[in-house]
C-alpha cells in the first residue's frame, strides 16, 4: 500500500564536532602535539570557524572526515536506496529483502510525478496491487523470499541506517542537489543536510548543489539556474 511520507532522523553527529576538525586542522600547522592542541584549544568559536573555514576553502579535506554522522531513512523507495549505495564512502545497514517477508500488500513509494495524474496513479496502484498477489503466490507455494523478491519494483519501500564522514556528505549534496538528480534522492539528501545544518549551521554554505560550489554548471543539460562552463 503506499506509504506515509519519507522519515529522515540523524541519529548521531559528535557534540564536538568544531573541537575536533579544529584540532585536526591546527594540528597540521602548529609545532604543538595534537594532544596539546585539543586539551588547550580556544572555545572562541568564531576563532575556531575562521580557521576551519580557510582550511576547508584551501581543499584540505582531510580536517573534516573525522566527523562521522548516522542517519536512520524510513519511507525510501528502493529505487532511491540505489542510487544512495552507489556512494562508495557511505556505510548502509538495509532492510532486507531476503530475511523480511513482505506482509499482504508491501509498501511502496508512488513517484511525485505520477501522483499528480490520478488516472495514471491508479494504474500505478493496481499494478502493485497484482504484483503483491502474485509475491504472495509465490510465498504460499513454497518460493523462498529472496527469490519472490525478484517481482518487486524498484517502488518498494525500504528503510536503511547510512553512515558517512562529512566529507562525503558534502560531496552526497553537492551531486544530489542538484536539480539534475532525480527528486525522491534530492529531497532525501536535502533532508539529512537540513539535520546537520540545524546543529551546526556554518555548514549551509557547504551543503550546497556543485553548481554554487563551482560557479558554473557543468551538466549538459542545464536548469538554467547557473551559467554553463562555456557561458
Ligand atoms: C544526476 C546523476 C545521474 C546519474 N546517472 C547514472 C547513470 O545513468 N548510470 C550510473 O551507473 N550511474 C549514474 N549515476 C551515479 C554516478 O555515476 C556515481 O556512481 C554516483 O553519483 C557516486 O558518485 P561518486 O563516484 O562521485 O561518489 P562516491 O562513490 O561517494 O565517491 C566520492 C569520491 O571519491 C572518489 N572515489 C571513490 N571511489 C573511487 C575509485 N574507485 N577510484 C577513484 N576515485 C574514487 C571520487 O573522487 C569520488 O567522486 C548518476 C549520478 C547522478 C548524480
Amino acid at each position: 500500500m503506499p506509504n506515509s511520507d519519507l522519515e529522515v532522523r540523524l541519529i548521531s553527529i559528535p557534540d564536538n564536532l568544531l573541537d575536533i576538525v579544529y584540532t585536526a586542522c591546527r594540528t597540521c600547522y602548529s609545532a604543538d602535539g595534537a594532544v596539546e592542541i585539543y586539551e588547550n584549544h580556544t572555545n572562541d568559536k568564531d576563532k575556531m570557524l575562521s580557521l576551519i573555514k580557510k582550511v576547508i576553502s584551501s581543499g584540505h579535506y582531510s580536517t573534516i572526515e573525522h566527523i562521522q554522522l548516522t542517519f536512520a531513512i524510513n519511507n525510501i523507495s528502493r529505487a532511491a536506496t540505489h542510487q544512495l549505495v552507489r556512494h562508495r564512502h557511505m556505510s548502509f545497514s538495509q532492510k532486507s529483502q531476503r530475511y523480511v517477508k513482505e506482509k499482504g500488500e508491501f509498501d511502496y513509494i508512488i513517484p511525485s510525478a505520477i501522483k499528480a495524474n490520478k488516472e495514471l496513479c491508479k494504474k500505478f496502484e493496481l499494478f502493485m496491487q497484482d504484483t503483491a498477489a502474485l509475491y504472495q503466490e509465490f510465498i504460499q507455494n513454497g518460493i523462498k523470499s529472496e527469490d519472490a523478491r525478484s517481482i518487486l519494483p524498484n517502488a518498494t519501500a525500504s528503510s536503511i541506517v547510512t553512515s558517512l564522514n562529512l566529507r562525503e556528505l558534502i560531496h552526497l549534496a553537492n551531486l544530489r542537489l542538484c536539480t539534475r538528480a532525480q527528486l525522491e534522492i534530492r529531497m532525501v539528501v536535502k533532508k539529512m543536510c537540513a539535520l546537520v545544518e540545524e546543529k551546526e549551521p556554518w555548514l549551509t554554505e557547504h551543503l550546497v548543489p556543485k553548481c554554487e560550489r563551482l560557479g558554473y554548471c557543468d551538466e549538459d543539460n542545464s536548469c538554467g539556474r547557473m551559467k554553463t562552463k562555456n557561458g
